[in-house]
C-alpha cells in the first residue's frame, strides 16, 4: 500500500468513529505524523489532498517545509516534539501550532518570540497524561494552573490539551482524562491518539488525531 492508499484508508476509519462516538462528520481533523520521511515521500500525501501534517523535531522540520510550503501555501504545520527554548524563534518562524508547551520557561520564550516576529499561532499543553518520570509534559494536577498562567500571563492563544498516554496502558483512561482537565480548563481542542489507538482516542472526544506510521509506513 501507498502512502496515499494509506491516507485514503485512515481517513475512511476517523469517519466511521465520528458515526460511532455520534459526532459530527468532519469533526476529527488529522495530523499527518511526517517525521524521519522526505519531502519527496511526503508530497504525494499533499497532492492527495492531506493540508496538516506534523514534525517532531525543529531542525529536521526546517529542512524540508520551507520548499514544500512554497509549492502548498495553504499547508498547516504542527510541532508535537519537546522544544528547547533556544529554538523558540525558528518553531514560531516555521510552525503554525505547537501543541508541546509545557513549562514556564518555554511559555515565556515563546510569547516573546510571537511579538518580536508579529506571528500568531496557536498552542496546546502538552499534559505527562501517564506521570512517567522520561516523558515530557505538565502533570495533570498542575495543568489548570499552567494553561491559566500561559493564557493570562503569557498571553499564548491556548486552544487545546495534547497527550501522548503510556506504551503499555489501555489508552482509554488516560483519554477521558485528557478530556475531564480540558473541560475544567475551558479549552475546547483535544490532541490525543496514534497510529495504534486513534480510534478509541475519537471515541473519547479527540478533536485531532496524529497519525504517522500508519500512512507513511514503519520509520
Ligand atoms: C511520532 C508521533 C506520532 C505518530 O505516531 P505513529 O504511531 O507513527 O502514528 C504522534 N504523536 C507524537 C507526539 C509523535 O512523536
Amino acid at each position: 500500500m501507498s502512502a496515499v492508499d494509506n491516507l485514503a484508508a485512515i481517513k475512511q476509519k476517523i469517519s466511521r468513529a465520528e458515526r460511532k462516538a455520534e459526532r459530527e462528520a468532519g469533526d476529527v481533523e488529522l495530523v499527518a505524523v511526517s517525521k524521519t520521511f522526505e519531502a519527496e515521500a511526503i508530497r504525494p500525501v499533499i497532492e492527495a489532498g492531506q493540508r496538516v501534517f506534523g514534525e517532531n523535531r525543529v531542525q529536521e522540520a526546517q529542512a524540508k517545509w520551507p520548499a514544500l510550503r512554497a509549492e502548498f501555501p495553504d499547508l498547516e504545520l504542527h510541532l508535537i516534539g519537546p522544544l528547547q527554548s533556544n529554538k523558540a524563534a525558528d518553531a514560531v518562524a516555521l510552525f503554525d501550532v505547537i501543541e508541546t508547551v509545557d513549562r514556564e520557561k518555554i511559555a515565556a520564550a515563546l510569547a516573546s518570540e510571537c511579538a518580536k516576529q508579529n506571528r500568531q499561532l496557536q498552542f496546546y499543553v502538552q499534559v505527562n497524561i501517564g506521570e512517567e518520570e522520561q516523558k515530557a509534559g505538565i502533570s495533570p494536577i498542575e495543568t489548570l494552573a499552567f494553561v491559566e498562567r500561559c493564557r493570562d500571563v503569557h498571553k499564548l492563544d491556548v486552544v487545546g490539551l495534547m497527550c501522548i498516554p503510556p506504551v503499555d496502558e489501555a489508552p482509554g483512561p488516560h483519554f477521558a482524562l485528557l478530556r475531564k482537565l480540558a473541560r475544567e480548563a475551558g479549552v475546547e481542542k483535544l490532541s490525543m491518539g496514534m497510529s495504534a489507538d486513534f480510534e478509541i482516542a475519537i471515541g473519547f472526544g479527540a478533536t485531532s488525531v496524529r497519525v504517522g506510521s500508519a500512512i507513511f509506513g514503519t520509520r
